[in-house]
C-alpha cells in the first residue's frame, strides 16, 4: 500500500514530494529517486491539525522535530488510522505547550508597551522616512483601495464606481494642493487627491502622498475656504509623514503579535493596515500639528481658513451617526481644536477656488451617486 505525500523538513518552506509506504512498524518515506529518506515509527505518529480534518493528516513523528508530512489520500489515511491507533491522540509531554506561547506573548506585550511609551513614535517616524518612494507609493495605493472599498459600501448605489470625476473640479483641487506644496517649502512627494462618493463626511491623508475626501464632506462645506481648510489639514498630516508613521507603528505591532500568536494568515497585519487606513489612531498632538500647518499654509497663501470652523463644528456634532469609521470621530477634542484655530491669527482675502471651479467641485459626485 503506497501513496504520495508532501514532506516539509521543518527548517525551510520547501515542499518535497515523497512516496509513502507502510512497512510495519514504520511509515517509510522515499524521494523521487526511490531512495529511503525517512522511517517514522507508526506508534509515534501524531496528526498536528487542530481541529482534525477528515481529508488531511498533518503528521509529526516526535516532539523534538518540526518535520511534517501532509497526507490527503483517503484510502491511505484510513490504513494509517488502523496501524497507528494513537494518530489522533495528543502527544505525551505536549500538555502545557501553551505556556511558552503565553510567556512569549507577555514578553512581547511588555516590550511593545515600553517601546510604544518611550520610543515607538520616534522610531516609526524614522522608519517612515527611510521607506523608498516606490514602496510608499505602493502602500498608499493599497491602503487607498481599502478606504475606497469600505466607504463605497456607504454609497446609495453600491454598483457604481465610487470615484468622482470632473476635469475642472479635479484640476482645481490639485492646483490648490500644488500651491500648498510650494508654500510649505517641504520635501514632499507629488500629492494625489481622490474624491469619492460616500454618505459619510470624511477626509484622509494616506501613505505615499495620497488624500481621499468624500462627497458628503464637500456637500457640508459651505464655502471654498472651508474645503480648502480640510485639505490643508490633511496636507499637514502628509508634511509630517503621519500616515506612514502610523502605518509603520500599526503594522509593526501587528507583526509582533502575528508572530507571537502564530497567526500565519497575517490577518492581524491586514487588520492593522485597515486600521491605519481609517486613521483611527491619530493622537491629539498629530491633530494639533496638522491644524497648525493648515493655518500657516492658508495664511501664507492669503486665504482665510476661518470658514473651516463651522464645518469642523458640524463634523464634531455628526460624530454619533457617523459611526466608527469616521476619521472625525477619532479626531479628539474638536471643540478645543476649534478654539486653538480661532486663537491662531487667521488672515486672508482670497478664495481657494474660483466660482466656476467651486461649482464644478460641488457637482463632481452627482453623476456617480
Ligand atoms: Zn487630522
Amino acid at each position: 500500500m503506497q501513496a504520495i505525500g508532501r514532506y516539509f523538513d521543518g527548517k525551510t518552506a520547501q515542499e518535497i514530494r515523497v512516496v509513502l509506504r507502510i512497512i510495519e512498524p514504520d511509515l517509510c518515506l522515499y524521494d523521487e529517486a526511490k531512495n529511503l529518506i525517512g522511517r517514522w515509527p507508526l506508534v509515534d505518529l501524531r496528526d498536528e491539525n487542530a481541529p482534525h480534518r477528515p481529508n488531511e493528516l498533518n503528521l509529526s513523528h516526535s516532539l523534538e522535530s518540526d518535520e511534517r508530512l501532509v497526507v490527503t489520500d483517503p484510502v491511505f489515511i484510513e490504513s494509517l488510522k488502523i496501524v497507528s491507533p494513537t494518530l489522533r491522540k495528543r502527544r505525551k509531554g505536549a500538555a502545557g505547550w501553551w505556556k511558552p506561547v503565553i510567556a512569549w506573548t507577555a514578553a512581547v506585550v511588555i516590550c511593545v508597551g515600553l517601546f510604544f511609551g518611550y520610543g515607538l513614535p520616534v522610531l516609526a517616524y524614522g522608519i517612515a522616512s527611510l521607506v523608498p518612494y516606490d514602496t510608499r507609493s505602493k502602500i498608499g495605493e493599497g491602503v487607498e483601495n481599502i478606504v475606497i472599498q469600505r466607504l463605497a459600501k456607504k454609497t446609495k448605489n453600491k454598483e457604481a464606481d465610487p470615484v468622482c470625476e470632473g476635469a475642472v473640479a479635479q484640476n482645481a483641487i490639485e492646483g490648490l494642493v500644488q500651491e500648498f506644496v510650494t508654500a510649505a517649502e517641504a520635501d514632499i512627494l507629488p500629492v494625489k487627491v481622490t474624491v469619492i462618493s460616500s454618505k459619510v463626511p470624511n477626509a484622509f491623508a494616506l501613505p505615499g502622498g495620497r488624500m481621499v475626501i468624500t462627497s458628503a464632506l464637500i456637500d457640508m462645506a459651505e464655502e471654498p475656504n472651508a474645503l480648502a481648510g480640510v485639505l490643508a489639514h490633511e496636507f499637514g498630516h502628509l508634511v509630517d509623514k503621519h500616515p506612514m508613521s502610523l502605518f509603520v507603528t500599526n503594522v509593526g505591532i501587528a507583526a509582533f503579535f502575528s508572530m507571537a500568536l502564530g497567526d500565519v494568515s497575517g490577518g492581524t497585519v491586514i487588520a492593522a493596515i485597515a486600521q491605519s487606513a481609517s486613521g483611527a489612531a491619530y493622537s491629539r498632538s498629530y491633530e494639533d500639528d496638522a491644524d497648525e500647518t493648515a493655518v500657516n499654509l492658508m495664511n501664507r497663501l492669503d486665504m482665510d481658513i476661518a470658514p473651516v470652523l463651522p464645518l469642523l463644528k458640524k463634523l464634531g456634532e455628526k460624530v454619533p451617526e457617523a459611526g466608527l469609521f469616521s476619521v472625525f470621530s477619532s479626531h479628539p477634542d474638536m471643540d478645543s481644536r476649534i478654539q486653538a484655530i480661532k486663537e491662531a491669527k487667521t488672515t486672508g482675502t482670497l478664495n481657494a477656488f474660483s466660482e466656476r471651479a467651486w461649482a464644478a467641485i460641488k457637482i463632481m459626485c452627482k453623476g456617480s451617486v
